[in-house]
């Protein structure tokens, strides 16, 4: 449809290296189409799934370590543009069934940014400057996000600061979710969030947690 009507197209939720490849060989074609992946499809495997259980099923479902292994490296290449954290909360009722039947979705928002840089930059040497784009310049740039996205004057003083090799076993109490479900309870993630600055405004350090007054602003375009 891109090709046909010249539209900007981005492809979400990219699970699996054929799907990549479709999007690289019509970009070759002169589309502009760009595609993303989630986190839950660079961490979870179909090998596991039975240990996990329905807490990890989403759509599209997750696949082989063969198929993870391949998305790691079009995610090193560039050709995968970001890594969303993906959230679809559901109450823990939706998941407490059979595979067939729960809820199919993962709330991943909390542990975007330490998981990835765990998994990204800490286990598979990507080089910050890359981590940088994935999680924020190249999502800002493809929306036109102007005020956001990269360190520079004029930018909003936006920051994430990252503890790296601290390892911790993320508990249920720990997510700020209304819903405190996760297929990452109970997993090591060998980097923390330390101090999110939103415009200038600590909105959550290690310390103090979450602030009360949230200064979030609605996003025009
Ligand atoms: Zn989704």
């Amino acid at each position: 449809m891109a090709k046909v009507t010249g539209c900007r197209l981005h492809i979400v939720h990219v699970a699996c290296k054929e799907g990549v490849e479709e999007v690289m060989k019509a970009r070759e074609e002169g589309v502009d189409v760009t595609c993303e992946t989630c986190l839950h499809y660079l961490y979870f495997a179909t090998e596991k799934l039975d240990d996990i259980g329905p807490v990890v099923k989403c759509s599209p479902p997750i696949r082989e370590q063969k198929q993870q292994e391949a998305l790691w490296e079009h995610v090193q290449a560039g050709d995968i543009r970001f890594v969303t954290s993906d959230h679809s909360p559901c109450t823990p009722d939706l998941k407490d069934t059979d595979a067939m039947h729960a809820w199919g979705g993962i709330s991943g928002l909390q542990n975007d940014v330490d998981v990835l840089f765990d998994e990204a930059v800490q286990k598979r040497g990507m080089s910050f400057q890359r981590f940088a784009q994935i999680i924020a310049s190249n999502p800002t740039d493809l929306y036109n996000l102007d005020q956001k996205g990269r360190i520079s004057i004029g930018k909003d003083a936006d920051f994430v600061l990252i503890q790296p090799q601290s390892p911790y076993t993320l508990k249920a109490e720990d997510l700020e979710y209304r819903n405190k479900i996760s297929p990452y309870i109970g997993r090591e993630i060998g980097a923390q969030v330390y101090q999110i600055i939103l415009r200038g405004q600590t909105i959550y350090s290690k310390e103090t947690g979450v602030a009360a007054e949230f200064p979030g602003e609605f996003i025009k375009k």
